[in-house]
C-alpha cells in the first residue's frame, strides 16, 4: 500500500488519502466477494465502481490537487481502481460460471426418459392385404391390372355375359350413376377388368386385379356398401380346371398357411362355365381338431368356409372380347378382401374395417 501521499498538506478537504483509498478499495473487494449472484454483484458494482462511488469521487478530486501532488495521488487511486476492476471482473466470471452451471443442471433433459409421442398412422389392413395378394401373383409372373370404379354398364354386365334381360343382372344391388341414360355404374365387382384386360392386353394374359367395389348394402357386421375384391384372370392355350385348382391352392396357402385345404363346389356365374365356389376347410374347427364343431361360428357348423367364386372363362366372354374360344381357354376367380381378412386375422366385425380407428390399422396393418 503506497504511503507516500503528502497528507500533511491537503490542498482541498476531500483529497484522497492512503487510508481513504485503502478503505474504499477494501470495502469494494468485500462487497464483491459477498455478492452471491449477478444481481447482488451489479448492486455492488454501482456502489463501488459507479460514478458516485468513493473511488470515482477520489479520482475526480485529483484534478483539484496541486500539481506536485497529482502524480502520487493519481498513482494511488489508479492502482486501487485497477485492483477493484480486476476483482470485479473475476467475481463476475465466477458468478456467471455458477449461473451457467445451475441452468445446465436445472434444465437438463434426460434423453433416456420415455416420451409422449404424437401417434402416427398405419397402413390400412385392407390395403396391406391387397398388396400382399398382388405380390403372391407377381411372384408367379402375373401382372397387376386396374380399372375404373365408375364403370360402363357394358363392361360391368354385358361383356360378362349379363345382357340387359339377363336375370343375373338383378342379382347384384347396383349403384347407378346419374343421369340415367349415362349407362354408368359404380362397379359391382372387379370382373369388368377381365374384359378390359382381354381387350387392351390381348392373349395370353395373366392378370390379378385388386380393387374397390360397390353395392347398395347397409353397413353392418357382415356387409358394407364399399368393399374390396381381388379378381384373377388367366387366358392362354391349353388352360384347364387343373390350372385353376393349382393356382387357387397356392393362393390359399399364401393367405392361410400351407396346411389349408381347398375344395371346389359346383356353382353358377354368368361369366364362367363351368363355375365353382372355392371353400376352405375350416381352420377353427375341422382342420384343427379333425371334427366339425356344430357350434363353430366361422364355418357355421359345416366344416367349410366359403372363400370366393371361380370357373373357366365362358366362351361367350372370350368372343365378346375378340378372343377365339376354339383356340384359347382361361380361368377366372374372385375373392372378397374383407372376407379374406376376417378369416385370416379373426376380424369379427366388418365395421372395424371402415371406421378408421388407427389402433385397428396398427394392430393388423403392420403384420400383413
Ligand atoms: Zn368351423
Amino acid at each position: 500500500m503506497p504511503a507516500d501521499l503528502p497528507s500533511s498538506q491537503p490542498s482541498v478537504p476531500d483529497a484522497p488519502t492512503a487510508d481513504s483509498v485503502a478503505h474504499a478499495e477494501a470495502a469494494a473487494l468485500t462487497a464483491f466477494a459477498a455478492a452471491g449472484d449477478l444481481d447482488e454483484l451489479k448492486a455492488a458494482r454501482l456502489a463501488h465502481v459507479g460514478d458516485r462511488s468513493p473511488l470515482a469521487l477520489a479520482n475526480r478530486a485529483i484534478g483539484q490537487l496541486l500539481p506536485t501532488e497529482k502524480a502520487a495521488a493519481g498513482k494511488l487511486v489508479g492502482q486501487a481502481r485497477g485492483r477493484v476492476q480486476r476483482a470485479l471482473a473475476d467475481r463476475q466470471a465466477v458468478l456467471e460460471a455458477e449461473r451457467d452451471e445451475r441452468i445446465l443442471r436445472e434444465e437438463v433433459v434426460d434423453v433416456t426418459l420415455p416420451t409422449q409421442r404424437d401417434l402416427t398412422g398405419a397402413r390400412h389392413p385392407l390395403t396391406a392385404l391387397m398388396d400382399r395378394v398382388g405380390d403372391v401373383f407377381v411372384a408367379m409372373g402375373w401382372e397387376v391390372a386396374e380399372g375404373p370404379e365408375v364403370e360402363a354398364e357394358w363392361y360391368n354386365f354385358d361383356a360378362l355375359n349379363m345382357g340387359a334381360d339377363h336375370p343375373a343382372r338383378e342379382m347384384q344391388d347396383t349403384f347407378f350413376v346419374d343421369p340415367p341414360g349415362s349407362h354408368l355404374v359404380l362397379r359391382t365387382h372387379t370382373s369388368p377388368v377381365q374384359a378390359r384386360s382381354l381387350l387392351t392386353r390381348g392373349v395370353p394374359v395373366y392378370v390379378v386385379v385388386p380393387g374397390r367395389t360397390f353395392r347398395t348394402d347397409e353397413l353392418d357386421a357382415t356387409h358394407t356398401p364399399v368393399f374390396h375384391q381381388v379378381e384373377g384372370l388367366a387366358v392362354d392355350e391349353g388352360l384347364t380346371m387343373a390350372d385353376l385348382k393349382g393356382t387357387l391352392t397356392h393362393f390359399a396357402q399364401a393367405m392361410f398357411g400351407d396346411a389349408v385345404t381347398t375344395r371346389l363346389r359346383p356353382s353358377y356365374f354368368p361369366f364362367t362355365e363351368p363355375s365353382a365356389e372355392v371353400d376352405l376347410r375350416c381352420f377353427v374347427c375341422a382342420a384343427r381338431t379333425g371334427s366339425v364343431d356344430p357350434a363353430c361360428r366361422t364355418c357355421g357348423g359345416t366344416g367349410w368356409i366359403e372363400w370366393g367364386g371361380c370357373g373357366m372363362v365362358n366362351p361367350r366372354v372370350l368372343t365378346a372380347c375378340g378372343v377365339d374360344p376354339d383356340r384359347y381357354s382361361g380361368f377366372a376367380f374372385g375373392m372378397g378382401i374383407e372376407r379374406t381378412l376376417m378369416f385370416r386375422d379373426g376380424v369379427a366385425d366388418m365395421r372395424d374395417m371402415v371406421e378408421g380407428d388407427v389402433r385397428f390399422a396398427r394392430q393388423l396393418g403392420g403384420t400383413l
